[in-house]
């Protein structure tokens, strides 16, 4: 009895010296042996992304420490002595902190500790989810990118340890008090291509990432809709999360299929080299009639239907096919006030497009007045037409595809402010776009190469710059997912003003884990380095070798993988890139 009663003794001894420890230093203590843990409290009425959040929160906590914290409802009868041991997430929050954000736009919000309670809260559910994540971060959890999301085709589940949780027996916070707003109101993400397994993990990442827009694209065959099981399997994980969706893409022949009406109506579709193209195998990507009225009826009628089926979706695209064909009949050479050249090809056809696109756009207004419709300007469409305004209900997205691709340039290297084959004229379109509308954002390109691609010296000039110009909505597609850019995307969008250096040390901990250090001057080497990296592997190449050891030591065979993807790309040489007269710029922050 004594022995037990002295180990007691002693237990309690420590106990009181560690909890006088938390109070002289403010930390409370969320989980520990031996003591009672915190509950999660939600709204009385909590919606479903705040359960969500407090599911989220209970899971990751019980991976970091073995415990699971139980989740109670606001009003709930809570467990006896808990005192103010509680977490209140969203509507479970005090008054006080309401009405702080209420002000704020909806993504905002509050990371705070009050005596012992902590408060993770948003302006919306969503953001209440956001304040989820973003705590689990501050614990040393992270999120670098979906399993197996560079492939695409189907694969099984991740591996367990594609994300980085450390496992400790106490979870104690630091006194901690943060509001937390987004440099970008609209920070989308594609998952392209829409496979449904890649998918779910991509709209769950965009979530842990703080991105708030998930576009959805099927392009022009919209059966990959039912297909990839979009309203039984996407939707869902998507509403969980109070996510905004978007979709479905190049559109024109979505929603007015040449299989369906081309042999009954030739007049719905462009006349391409002198006649209508309804060849369905011929002109898979052809164009509509836009100045035919019944087309515009057809389009508004087709999108209203399919908006209908998908009340989710907030942004409809009414893209054209993801070609430069157009209709050279004489109404529609009249509605863009030009006709084609002698190859048959309009130097643009923003006019007609937008003026077609407007006119659907005030049709749908009727049925559906919270809806925007969505032009890209892209291909043919890009040049502004200073008298074209956009409708009040659309929304216009530039997609600077040559800046990426393999034929075009290495634009992304060099600031959009700085000449370059593509810069020198998107610049200008963004600026003209900007004076017709501020409902404006960019469809941009930072994971459509496989191979390296440092590029975040000018994202982060960039968006810098675009915050002067009032342009505040981003996105890219995530394609062959380069995991360094996507995952800096997501930072950069919440803001902007994050260094170069923090980017690079954050993602390499968490993507790396055990090999973060060499993999750390790994990419800050290859940022400096730009277009000229294939110069330099002599040095890239001894530090991979290095990380990797570090993560066979760890037994971390997932960071293996990774590192011996890197290691394919360094022995390969970009495809194409166009002859850079100078050395790049240096880095600055
Ligand atoms: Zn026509």
């Amino acid at each position: 009895m004594n022995t037990l009663r002295s180990r007691l003794q002693t237990i309690f001894a420590i106990a009181t010296l560690l909890l006088a420890a938390d109070a002289a230093s403010g930390a409370l203590t969320l989980v520990k042996p031996g003591q009672r843990s915190h509950i999660i409290v939600t709204g009385e009425n909590a919606s479903e992304p705040e359960r969500f959040a407090a599911t989220e929160l209970s899971r990751y906590l019980e991976k970091i420490s073995r415990v699971r914290l139980g989740i109670y409802r606001a009003n709930q009868d809570l467990p006896e002595n808990q005192g103010d041991r509680v977490i209140l997430l969203g509507s479970a929050a005090p008054h006080s902190v309401w009405l702080e954000l209420s002000q704020k736009s909806e993504d905002a919000y509050i990371v705070r500790t009050v005596e012992n309670s902590l408060i993770l809260a948003g302006a919306s559910s969503r953001a209440t989810l956001y304040a989820v994540y973003d705590f689990l971060e501050s614990l040393g959890v992270g999120f670098p990118r979906p399993g197996h999301s560079h492939l695409m085709t189907q694969r099984p589940e991740p591996l367990e340890r594609e994300e980085t949780i450390p496992r400790r027996s106490v979870i104690s916070v630091p006194p901690v008090d943060r509001m937390e707003i987004p440099s970008f109101s609209y920070r989308a993400m594609l998952p392209f291509p829409m496979i449904r397994d890649r998918s779910v993990r991509e709209i769950d990442w965009v979530a842990k990432n703080r991105l708030n827009w998930v576009h959805l694209i099927t392009n022009t065959d919209l059966s990959i809709w039912e297909t990839e099981e979009v309203r039984e399997v996407l939707m869902p994980q998507i509403r969980k999360r109070g996510l905004h969706v978007q979709g479905i893409g190049h559109s024109f022949f979505a929603y007015i299929p040449i299989e369906r009406y081309g042999a009954e109506h030739p007049e719905y579709f462009a006349v391409i080299d002198g006649e209508r193209a309804v060849d369905p195998k011929k002109h898979a990507r052809g164009g509509l009639c836009v100045s035919n009225p019944e087309v515009v009826k057809l389009m508004a009628t087709n999108m209203s239907d399919f908006l209908k089926q998908n009340p989710e979706i907030e942004i409809i695209d009414l893209w054209t096919n993801d070609s430069a064909a157009w209709c050279a009949c004489k109404p529609c050479q009249q509605m863009q006030g030009a006709s084609p050249g002698p190859d048959g090809r309009y130097a643009t056809t923003t006019r007609s497009y937008l003026r077609f696109v407007n006119q659907v756009a005030r049709i749908l207004g009727r049925k559906h007045p919270k809806v925007m419709v969505n032009a890209l300007a892209y291909a043919l469409n890009t040049r502004v037409d200073p008298e074209t305004k956009p409708a009040g209900n659309v929304i216009v997205g530039v997609a600077p595809w040559g800046r990426a691709t393999y034929g075009g340039s290495d634009d992304y290297y060099v600031p959009i402010t700085e000449p370059g084959p593509v810069n020198s004229t998107l610049h200008p379109t963004i600026l003209g776009w900007l004076e017709l509308t501020k409902n404006f954002y960019l469809y941009d390109y930072y994971a459509n190469r496989s191979e390296f691609f440092p590029i975040m010296d000018t994202l982060r000039k960039d968006y810098a710059y675009y915050k002067t110009i009032g342009l505040d909505k981003v996105s890219t597609e995530t394609f062959m997912w380069d995991e360094f850019n996507v995952w800096a995307y997501a930072r950069l969008a919440w803001d902007h003003t994050t260094p170069l250096k923090n980017l690079v040390s954050e993602f390499c901990r968490i993507a790396y884990r055990s090999g973060a250090k060499p993999m750390e001057t790994f990419y800050m080497e290859l940022e400096r380095q730009k277009w000229l990296w294939p110069q330099h592997r002599a040095v890239l190449a001894p530090l991979l070798v290095e990380a990797k050891s570090l993560a066979e030591v760890a037994f971390d065979p997932t960071v293996v993988a990774k590192i011996e993807r890197l290691e394919l790309w360094l022995e390969k040489d970009p495809q194409k890139t166009w002859p850079h007269d100078n050395p790049p710029p240096p880095l600055k922050d």
